[in-house]
């Protein structure tokens, strides 16, 4: 089934100048980009974002890094987008992530590690929504 998914090339993956690296790899995997914008976000929209992590004991500090420099936000398609960009993604914690995936290759730790990809479909609906218009979804 063809779904819709949101991802952010985060600011560390930017910063080392992985962009076209990483754009490549989602490329290669078959999705769709159906938006995309480079920018910077402030702290209070970070948190707004990742408010289901708000009392984590990481929460603090993840929203600091998301604001630290320019990312890139993505709305991707193809059937089954959000289990096969996690999947491609690989695990939070790059030391955990398999040969082969984003994280294996980009990302330096468990909190600078290059993307993020919605969990589920309520999420990704909801992310896709917090950063783009209908009018942008083409
Ligand atoms: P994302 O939501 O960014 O796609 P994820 O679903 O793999 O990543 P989550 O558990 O949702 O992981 O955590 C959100 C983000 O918070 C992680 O991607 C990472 O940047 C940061 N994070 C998660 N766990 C930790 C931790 N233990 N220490 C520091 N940062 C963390
Ligand atoms: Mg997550």
């Amino acid at each position: 089934m063809l779904q819709r998914t949101f991802s952010i090339i985060k600011p560390d993956a930017v910063r080392n100048g992985y962009t076209g690296a990483i754009l490549a790899e989602i490329d290669r995997a078959g999705f769709r980009i159906v938006a995309i914008r480079k920018q910077s976000i402030s702290g209070p929209q970070a948190e707004g974002f990742y408010h289901v992590h708000k009392e984590r004991p990481f929460f603090g500090d993840l929203c600091v890094f998301m604001s630290s420099g320019p990312l890139v936000l993505l709305v991707l398609e193809k059937d089954n987008a959000i289990a096969d960009l996690r999947k491609l993604m690989g695990a939070t914690n790059p030391a955990n992530a398999e040969e082969g995936t984003i994280r294996k290759r980009f990302a330096g730790s468990i909190q600078e590690n290059a993307i993020h990809g919605s969990d589920g479909e309520d999420t990704a609906a909801f992310e896709i929504g917090y950063w783009f218009a209908a009018y942008e979804l083409i």
